[in-house]
């Protein structure tokens, strides 16, 4: 990675995310303007030799790029919203706060009824993996202005722009916090009917890192899914549906939550109900398209 140190750079967000984005400006020489409702969050980066900025206004006006690191798009118009619209001309607003790909979209026409561009983000990392050239970050948006600031983006992550609709990003993110939380809730799942048997979660790491390495199932299913080809040649969904069956029954035997598993068996049951009982469990897919009637 490679970035021009003469880059200023106003952060705007001190959760532990915008903390980590700022301080990594800092370790590569950038001037870096923060600002943060609670201003105390940037005592440390002050010490470092960071500015806070008085107001949101003073923040913006400090440099062209602008890095968002907040709870979600509300809170950007909490405090943008109350800015200066003079302030925010011109901005390049990096938005890498997570929300849905419609309020992306939504902040985006916002910001250019502003004369400000925003750049969306989906921060594929958590705040110890900004800085390192092995994480990543997709973008979205004109790909004018991520090409003007990609080296400076790159300080943070590695950096990855998809497509001109502001949305994509958002979107990109969010499938992958889809896969994220609730493979990672299977995993607490497991590790609690473990417990129940008197298994540590260490006994049991081999076979998670194992289980949640769903590589090549990814591989196989994928070119079938795009073809819309559910054939039960490898699997039926039949099988699937009695093995959820045993998955639940071994939790609430031992006296565990079975709420997971539970959902899980309400998805395939549909799928059986809906004719695909003969199918591979891809053709969950095609319920999934779908809400729960
Ligand atoms: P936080 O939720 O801790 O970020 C909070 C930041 O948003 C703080 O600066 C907080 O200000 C500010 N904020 C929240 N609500 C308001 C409001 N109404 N008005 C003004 N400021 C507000 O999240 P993180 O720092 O962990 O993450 C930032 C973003 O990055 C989130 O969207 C998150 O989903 C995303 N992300 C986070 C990852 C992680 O592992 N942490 C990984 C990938 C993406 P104050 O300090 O005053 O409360």
């Amino acid at each position: 990675m490679s970035s021009s140190a003469t880059t200023p750079v106003t952060v705007i967000g001190l959760g532990p995310m915008g903390h980590a984005m700022a301080s990594t400006y800092l370790d590569h020489g950038h001037r870096v303007t923060v600002f943060n409702r609670t201003p105390s969050r940037a005592d440390a980066l002050v010490a470092r030799g960071a500015h806070l900025a008085a107001t949101v206004d003073e923040a913006l006006t400090a440099t062209e790029l602008v890095v968002l690191s907040l709870t979600d798009y509300d809170a950007m118009y909490a405090l943008l919203g109350a800015a200066d619209p003079a302030a925010l001309a011109g901005r390049v607003l990096v938005n890498l706060s997570s929300d849905t790909p419609d309020k992306a979209r939504a902040a985006a026409a916002w910001a250019a009824e502003r004369g400000a561009t925003q750049l969306t983000g989906g921060v594929l990392t958590p705040p110890s993996g900004i800085g390192s050239p092995d994480t990543s970050t997709v973008y979205s948006g004109p790909r004018a202005a991520f090409d003007a600031h990609r080296a400076t983006l790159e300080v943070l992550t590695a950096a990855d722009h998809r497509g001109e609709d502001p949305g994509l990003a958002a979107l990109l993110y969010q499938l992958n916090m889809t896969m994220f939380w609730t493979a990672l809730t299977s995993y607490w799942q497991a590790v609690a009917m473990a417990d129940a048997h008197g298994l540590k979660a260490a006994d049991i790491l081999p076979l998670a890192v194992d289980a949640l390495n769903l590589r090549q199932f990814l591989e196989f299913y994928t070119p079938r899914v795009d073809a819309g080809d559910h054939t039960g040649d490898v699997d039926r969904l039949t099988m699937g549906a009695a093995s959820i069956e045993h998955v639940l029954h071994t939790a609430t035997d031992a006296g565990v939550d079975g709420a997971l598993p539970a959902a899980v068996r309400g998805i395939f049951r549909r799928g059986v109900a809906a004719g695909h009982g003969a199918d591979s469990a891809s053709s969950l897919v095609e319920i999934l398209k779908r809400p729960t009637a």
